[in-house]
């Protein structure tokens, strides 16, 4: 029954629009398709012409002489889909068609997130050029990594006015390398040190070059609302847009509040400020342990329980990375509580000692979880918010099953089965929302004159089935992927071809 109802569509005929097209250009035609072009707008039956990079035509057109062909059997193309959060750069130089992103549709990339990016901004840029990777990338300037670079060990504190100038001249020079913005992690390490006048001073050079600001905002749990009323008083005070990164309500306590959450951001837009958010579709998320106590008191029994009891349920935290043990791994602090032979609370915090103890020694971040912390209805709540697109979060070779299945999740499970979004309301939110919620132009939509990121594919199969056992699962139902007018993923398979570009900010 979902199925039929899935199926009807609207046919409307449509006149052909063009774009002017170089003369000499081979064209390739996707023919016999149903048409979603990204803008909410009912799905068609037509075709879409491409010449070299671009589209150059959409409607209902015939094959020319010459032109190559491909029937599209009636399943959907669609923008490909753009991920405002994603941290598939991490060993994307080693792993050029990334397949976790192209396999799920992803036809681009925004990293430098939760106030991590690559610094300078224009050498990884550079890089990206010289080896470019099969999905186009852009990247916002990392408030995290830049106060790190300037502070040093010395991050617990705020910091002093000479600092802070030097702060502001690296996100200058990678806002002129083409950074979309600045982007905040405001509850790790360093950015959770910085109090919140230091980060509207960095957000106002962000807007001084028609940038945005991003956030992992400075808590999703405890402090939600304040951190909330923090990041739209930066959009007030640094007059930019600002996005809420992965929004979610990942405390029991906060569990039911979705809709008091899109009062509060309807109000702030009502009230001028520019303010949006991304979601992934899952109840976990994936971040640190330390993460979990704000005050960094981790030899607190009390914040311990209250993790515990109030943020993730023993049985719902499970090690994602274990430096210190790798069998571990896969496991929940519940199981490890057992196997030790201890409580809960305990073992947390010992994991916690064990994995700070060998950071100490190696310098590398030693430990990863996966933490159960949300409500299916909260989710479904703020994924349908207008103004909220879809991200994934995700990794190349990560353990939460996201980084291969947020796009194709939302398409198969929250579309098709729950019917929490219409399939153009879906793609919508992958696509045009999300290219202007972070500032990308010329993509998000099947109009002539916009860049050939396409993707193909049945609607009635698509479906993730990355699960946190199997995180590289690929998804079923994605038939090919276009970038910038080239084939990179195709019936299940990497094409091996790379012609992702550097997405640099465009003028607001
Ligand atoms: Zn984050």
């Amino acid at each position: 029954m979902r199925l039929i109802v899935l199926l009807a569509f609207t046919v409307a005929a449509c006149a052909p629009r063009r774009a002017p097209a170089p003369a000499s250009a081979a064209t390739t035609l996707i023919a016999n398709a149903r048409l979603i072009d990204g803008s909410g707008s009912a799905a068609r039956v037509g075709g879409v012409r491409i010449a070299g990079d671009r589209i150059v035509e959409v409607g209902t057109l015939r094959a020319q002489p010459g032109e190559r062909v491909i029937d599209a059997g009636g399943l959907v193309v669609a923008p490909g889909f753009i991920d405002t959060h994603s941290h598939h750069d991490r060993g994307l130089f080693d792993m050029r068609d990334a397949v976790a992103a192209v396999s799920q549709g992803i036809t681009t990339i925004v990293v430098g997130q939760d106030g991590g990016s690559r610094s300078p901004l224009a050498e990884f840029f550079a890089r990206l050029e010289r080896e470019p990777p099969a999905v186009n990338v852009a990247s916002y300037s990392g408030h995290g990594s830049i106060r790190e670079q300037v502070m040093g060990e010395a991050f617990k504190r705020t910091a002093t006015p000479q600092e802070l100038d030097r702060m502001r001249a690296l996100v200058r020079a990678d806002m002129e390398a083409g950074a979309l913005g600045l982007s905040t992690g405001l509850e790790y390490d360093p950015g959770i040190y910085s109090d919140p006048q230091e980060v509207v001073e960095l957000a106002k050079v962000a807007s001084a070059f028609g940038g945005r600001y991003i956030s992992h905002v400075r808590s999703e749990d405890r402090q939600f609302w304040q951190a909330i009323d923090e990041i739209i008083a930066i959009g007030r005070e640094a007059r930019l847009p600002v996005q809420v990164s992965h929004i979610k309500l990942a405390m029991r306590s906060l569990w039911g509040r979705a809709d008091s959450l899109v009062r509060v951001l309807d109000r702030a837009r009502a009230s001028g400020v520019e303010i949006t958010a991304d979601i992934y579709p899952y109840t976990y998320w994936q971040s640190t342990l330390t993460v979990l106590f704000p005050e960094r008191d981790f030899e607190n029994r009390t914040t311990a329980e209250f993790v515990l009891r109030e943020i993730s349920a023993p049985e719902g935290l499970l090690l994602a990375q274990y430096g210190p043990d790798t069998m571990y791994v896969g496991r929940t602090v519940a199981q490890i509580a057992a196997a030790r032979g201890t409580d809960p609370p305990t073992t947390l915090m010992a994991l916690i000692r064990e994995s700070l103890a060998m950071e100490k020694t190696t310098g590398r971040s030693a430990e990863s979880v996966i933490g159960t912390s949300m409500d299916e209805r909260d989710i479904e709540r703020l994924l349908a918010w207008p103004f909220a697109n879809v991200c994934s979060d995700g990794g190349l070779a990560g353990r939460h099953p996201r980084g291969f299945g947020a796009f194709t999740r939302v398409l198969g499970e929250y579309t098709r089965d729950r019917r929490v979004l219409s399939l153009e309301e879906a793609i919508r939110k992958m696509t045009s929302l999300s290219a202007r919620n972070v500032g990308i132009v010329e993509r998000g939509r099947i109009e002539p004159g916009y860049f050939a990121d396409l993707v193909l594919f049945d609607p009635a199969a698509v479906r993730d089935m990355a699960t946190p056992e199997a995180p590289q699962a690929r998804s079923v139902g994605i038939r090919s992927v276009w970038v910038n007018g080239e084939l990179v993923y195709d019936a299940g398979t990497a094409t091996g071809r790379h012609p992702g570009r550097v997405l640099r900010r465009a003028a607001r």
